[in-house]
């Protein structure tokens, strides 16, 4: 049985290794070559994790930093999930750049984990920001759809320009998801939810 998990553990090296040859895979953020011969030298390291962080060296993703959840601005209602530097800007960068789905499902299981650690209440509905002309793709929609998934939320899309009509506020309490704080067309979203929700808490990747 042993020799039998050693074989499979080379076979799937090797298909590895025909699979870097075809598409070479690097760091994202340092561009470290993050070829199989890296896995055979850090086969303590079970392998599922290993294909798994395919994004990032073992370095850069020793020090992507997870804000603690307590970081919350109370009046603003406004928190960060990463601090804004190195790795963390170059995944958000690449998820914005390329319809890279992996990594979206990746970013995604971040956010529920850091939402799962917070004090925000869980959102009757998720509205991520729409799609910015220079974006290549609907990113944040992307992330919010996979989070929705596993709280169990809907998520709600506004499209490029948003109007309302009337004063009324809606009942439910909003989840804002945004790339980053920074930014007019971030502000001026966050103004029109707060405008027609009863409650917004505006989360941002960066
Ligand atoms: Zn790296």
């Amino acid at each position: 049985m042993r020799k039998l998990s050693i074989v499979l553990y080379y076979i799937s090296v090797m298909i590895q290794y025909v699979i870097d040859l075809i598409y070479p895979s690097f760091c994202l953020h340092c561009h470290e070559d993050l070829k199989c011969s890296q896995l055979l030298k850090q086969r303590k390291t079970p392998l599922k994790l290993q294909f798994k962080n395919q994004f990032l060296c073992s370095h850069c993703l020793k020090i992507l930093q997870l804000k603690e959840p307590g970081n919350i601005d109370k009046i603003a209602k406004i928190a960060t999930i990463f601090e804004d530097i190195g790795p963390a800007c170059s995944l958000v960068l690449h998820l914005r750049n390329h319809k890279l789905y992996s990594l979206g499902k990746m970013i995604a299981c971040y956010v529920t984990l850091w939402l799962a650690k917070s004090t925000f209440p869980l959102p009757d509905v998720i509205i991520p920001m729409p799609k910015s002309s220079y974006a290549h793709w609907n990113f944040l929609f992307f992330v919010a759809k996979h989070v929705g998934k596993m709280i169990k939320r809907p998520v709600t899309r506004y499209k490029g320009k948003y109007f309302w009509q009337g004063d009324e506020k809606i009942d439910k309490t909003v989840l804002f998801l945004a790339d980053t704080k920074r930014g007019e067309e971030v502000k001026k979203m966050q103004m029109f939810l707060k405008k027609h929700y009863k409650e917004v808490f505006t989360l941002t990747l960066i």
